[in-house]
């Protein structure tokens, strides 16, 4: 990862308590544009971070996969079904497909580019789900992914520094 990406997320460690005031504020009572904050800190955190020179949760996470996703991905890589989930997968605590170690065994290690990327789960197109509607029903999640996803970091960062700022 690159050292800015490092040092956005140093700066979630650094701020966990801040993060966590936040977020529970939200889950208290959130702000009626939660969803347009949080969506404009995606955009700028996207202008400036690069998926591929990151990567970080292809290594570190696992996507949840569905049926779907995985009928899909075997059909793609000629495999079958059960052939595919016992190679890759497991059933997490809530009962849902993961992959069985990281990082995912489908990135690229030289390039964090992903090999089945036109077949990848549906979680790992909408991640880090900071563009999506009704940020209020992921908090749980998105404060997680801070720790984890810069971008996440980055948004966070942007919103606190501008409560601080009375905006
Ligand atoms: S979604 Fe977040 S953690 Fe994943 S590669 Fe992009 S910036 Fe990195
Ligand atoms: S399937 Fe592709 S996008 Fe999803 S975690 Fe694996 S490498 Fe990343």
């Amino acid at each position: 990862m690159k050292d800015d990406y490092k040092l956005q997320l140093l700066w979630s460690a650094r701020n966990r308590k801040a993060i966590q005031r936040l977020f529970a504020g939200w889950r208290r009572k959130a702000p009626k544009d939660l969803d347009a904050q949080v969506h404009r800190g995606h955009e700028a955190a996207f202008n400036r971070i690069d998926c591929l020179v990151c990567a970080n949760c292809c290594k570190t996470t696992s996507p949840i996969f569905k049926e779907r996703d995985i009928v899909r991905i075997a059909k793609h890589l000629g495999m079958k079904v059960a052939d595919f989930s016992s190679r890759h997968l497991k059933r997490d605590v809530d009962g849902d497909w993961v992959l069985k170690s990281a990082p995912c065994p489908f990135l690229e290690e030289e390039t964090n580019a992903c090999r089945i990327y036109s077949e990848r789960p549906q979680a790992c197109r909408e991640f880090p789900h900071t563009d999506r509607k009704n940020m209020r029903a992921i908090l749980d999640i998105t404060e997680q992914n801070a720790h984890l996803c810069p971008a996440v970091s980055s948004v966070v960062q942007s919103i606190l520094n501008e409560v601080k700022a009375g905006k």
